[in-house]
């Protein structure tokens, strides 16, 4: 069994000293950067839009139901807070 839509990468990034973090958005939502001390890694904002996108995904995947093994059916999503990336 496979989702129509995964995501294939998070990217938790820091918009002072642009290091990138491992994990998941909620486990750096309103935390301060380790690195330089930036607060709010994940701000509200960024919170908000991952689960808006979460949601949609989610109810997306419902709708569209099983896609099995076919890779063509599957579409690989990247949620990312680095500037670059988000323009
Ligand atoms: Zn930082």
């Amino acid at each position: 069994m496979a989702d129509a839509i995964t995501i294939t990468e998070v990217r938790i990034h820091c918009d002072t000293c642009h290091h990138e973090f491992p994990g998941q958005p909620p486990d750096w939502h309103n935390k301060d950067c380790p690195k330089c001390g930036a607060p709010d890694i994940i701000t509200d904002r960024d919170m908000a839009i991952w689960l808006h996108m979460n949601a949609l995904r989610e109810a997306a995947n419902e709708w569209i139901g099983d896609v099995g093994e076919n890779p063509e059916a599957i579409m690989h999503v990247t949620f990312s807070t680095a500037p670059e990336d988000t323009q």
